[in-house]
């Protein structure tokens, strides 16, 4: 009998190969092999009373004939099929998709099929699952399919509404819109912003052994202090210089740290856009490859859970690497935030094999390394959530001066725990001399300093996945997806790894607010997300949801295009005269291709010019001319001279400016990844 087993990538096939016997061939899908056309909306919506029913209209994808006609081709000589796509919506759609191609054949007697599903690539997991196929779950499949009916419905009928009353050539994205709504309004939160004055003083002082530490000004009366302004602040400092200090009291507690608890998709991907620097869609590729090689479980999941035996694995691992006093006493059971739903909960991301530890897994090329990094975050990760808590002693020393509190505090780590995986915080380590209750102090300098309050930070890979997660927009299947189309679609670009909305995506947020204020609603997408949960749990039928959201979208969509009003992309100034006509101002404009310079008389004044941005402080290493800020085709970020094409000199790293701090240092890892 021979059997065909079909999965969807051929690093995949390569894996699965080394388990199953020679009565077996396995091929590759390679992704997705049927979807809706590319061409047109491919969706056929009759109404029916108060329903409606939509027919969505699946081809195969462009590019996917050959291996379309390869695959049937071995499943005529099949007389079972497996399909072996991933667990989960996405992986339930491929194996529903194929197998309707694979049906088509005109073989006599139709060959079985049958769904397995592994969450890792090991040999137990796939003996086990050979031995429990299933049937395909329709209610994955149909709430993937309810999620690419909505994209599309969104995509294809707000586009054009949004081509009429703003620009051309734009597109709106059901979740991707409400992700840039998130970062239009951090801006806003960003121009309101006033920063306020304060003053940070500081007294360095000295024990009667000569040793000195720093105190800090706490409370001035009894109240915390607060110092404003410069005036207060030289009051402060003259009585500082004057009094006599003396220790009130020294506090000293002991603090436990607890591990974080192993990993998710949604914070692997924060931690390592916040430790390696990568964005979601990166981290996501090399998880794919390390799934796939069988070295760690499926990397698209929303549990905490770790399954017995690889509880069992971890913790004999630390306790005979590291020793039993590493080992937490119990062992740890993380509960998961989010709703997990029974047929896709399985496992957290974590290695498939602990005994496989980094430095063994470090490779050759520039993918190797890759892999290599992730798996060390996900191998650390794993070990630490079996390991001890780590321990400090804090110490804090309360020190009056006449009727000035200051406060001098103390860090000292007494036992790593299962920080001795990870790199060690400076915050962690402070000491302070010895002291006690009475002991005199004598001041040696007084320290004070004018700063202001920041604006709250922008957001960045790790943040914005947070945010989604934390208003439950977006699954696993879905953050990266949603970061990196935002971008290509020039709603937001990033510099520094930090998001900044551009005028494009301030007027089509605006205009999406005003006119779909119910759709671009957090909460909104929130439930649709729910939703699409429990037609994945069998729980709603998904022709009832999509109904239900077409009934509302469709009368809206025509309200909006016949009554709203065109909005402009709003310029930035410049306040240079234009030199064309010599009455208009030179503004900034975001085009298509990114940013020119142009009248703000347009389009009675056709004056354009392209937009340079000039690095500040700094010169270029070749010439000594201006250094220019480029984008390459794909946008990517490098630096050039102005002096181009006579003078060639370019670089991907920032150029130091003078008296700033280097912005390409490697971040060290610490514990604290999120
Ligand atoms: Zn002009
Ligand atoms: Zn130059």
């Amino acid at each position: 009998m021979s059997k065909l087993v079909i999965v969807e990538s051929p690093t995949k096939t390569k894996s699965l190969s080394k388990y199953l016997g020679s009565d077996y061939e396995i091929m590759a899908s390679m992704g997705h092999v049927r979807d809706l056309p590319e061409s047109k909306m491919g969706l056929e919506i009759s109404e029916k009373g108060e329903s409606f029913e939509f027919v969505p209209e699946y081809k195969v994808m462009k590019g996917k004939d050959e291996q379309v006609r390869k695959l049937k081709k071995a499943a005529e000589k099949a007389d079972e099929i497996i399909l072996a796509s991933d667990p989960d919506r996405e992986g339930e759609a491929i194996a529903w998709h194929v197998e309707a191609l694979l049906s088509e054949s005109k073989k006599k007697v139709a060959p079985k099929f049958k769904r397995i599903a592994f969450h890792s690539i090991t040999k137990d997991a796939i003996m086990e699952a050979l031995e429990h196929p299933r049937e395909i779950d329709m209610s994955l499949v149909e709430a993937q399919q309810a999620r690419r009916i909505l994209d599309r419905l969104v995509g294809y009928k707000l586009s054009p509404i949004l081509w009429k009353k703003v620009r051309r050539g734009l597109s709106a994205g059901r979740v991707q819109s409400v992700a840039v709504r998130l970062i239009v309004e951090k801006e806003r939160e960003i121009e309101k912003f006033k920063p306020q004055e304060y003053w940070q003083i500081r007294v360095v002082l000295e024990t009667n052994k000569g040793e000195e530490f720093v105190a800090e000004l706490a409370k001035i009366s009894d109240k915390k202090a607060v110092v404003d302004n410069g005036k207060k602040a030289g009051e402060i400092v003259e009585a500082l210089e004057k009094g006599n200090y003396v220790v009130l009291e020294v506090r000293k507690s002991e603090r436990r740290v607890a591990p974080h608890p192993p990993f998710k998709t949604s914070t692997l991907q924060q931690a390592a856009a916040n430790v390696l620097g990568w964005s979601a869609k990166r981290t996501m590729n090399v998880a794919q490859k390390l799934y796939e090689l069988g070295n760690i479980t499926y990397h698209r999941t929303d549990s905490f859970n770790l399954a017995p035996v690889a509880i069992d694995g971890v913790r004999s691992f630390i306790g005979n690497t590291y020793g039993p006093e590493y080992l937490s006493k119990e062992t740890r059971f993380y509960k998961s935030g989010g709703k997990v739903l029974a047929q896709e909960a399985h496992e957290a991301i974590r290695p498939t094999d602990f005994s496989r530890s980094p430095d063994r897994f470090a490779g050759q090329d520039a993918l190797a390394a890759d892999q290599a990094r992730l798996y060390s975050l996900i191998w650390r990760r794993t070990l630490g959530c079996q390991m001890a808590e780590a321990v400090f002693d804090d110490t804090k020393v309360d020190i009056k001066c006449g009727d000035i509190r200051l406060l001098a505090a103390g860090v000292v780590m007494k036992f790593e725990g299962w920080k001795k995986l990870f790199g060690k915080d400076k915050e962690e380590q402070q000491n302070l001399p010895e002291m006690n209750e009475g002991d005199a102090l004598e001041r040696k300098k007084v320290l004070s300093e004018q700063k202001f309050t920041m604006p709250p930070a922008r957001f960045n890979d790790a943040s914005l996945i947070k945010e989604l997660e934390k208003r439950g927009i977006g699954r696993p299947s879905t953050y990266a997806a949603i970061i990196s189309t935002i971008q290509d679609r020039r709603y937001v670009e990033q510099k520094d790894k930090k998001f900044y909305v551009t005028s494009i995506g301030i007027a089509v947020t605006d205009f999406l607010v005003e006119n779909f204020p119910e759709e671009m609603d957090y909460e909104f997408t929130a439930k649709m997300e729910d939703n699409l949960d429990e037609i994945a749990a069998g729980k709603l039928k998904w022709m009832t949801m999509l109904g239900t959201f077409w009934k509302v979208f469709r009368d809206k969509l025509e309200k909006v295009d016949k009554e709203s009003a065109r909005v402009g992309v709003p310029t930035k100034s410049t306040g240079q005269k234009c030199p064309l006509c010599g009455e208009g101002e030179v503004v900034i404009r975001d085009g298509k291709f990114g940013r020119f310079l142009s009248c703000n008389r347009y389009p009675d004044c056709k004056y354009t010019a392209p937009f340079i941005e000039y690095l500040e402080g700094v010169a270029c290493e070749k010439c000594g001319k201006r250094v220019v800020l480029k984008k390459t085709r794909t946008g990517k970020d490098f630096f050039g001279c102005e002096d181009y094409p006579n003078c060639t000199w370019a670089s991907w790293r920032k150029p130091q400016v003078k008296g700033e701090e280097k912005t390409d240092v490697v971040v060290e890892e610490k514990g604290g990844e999120e």
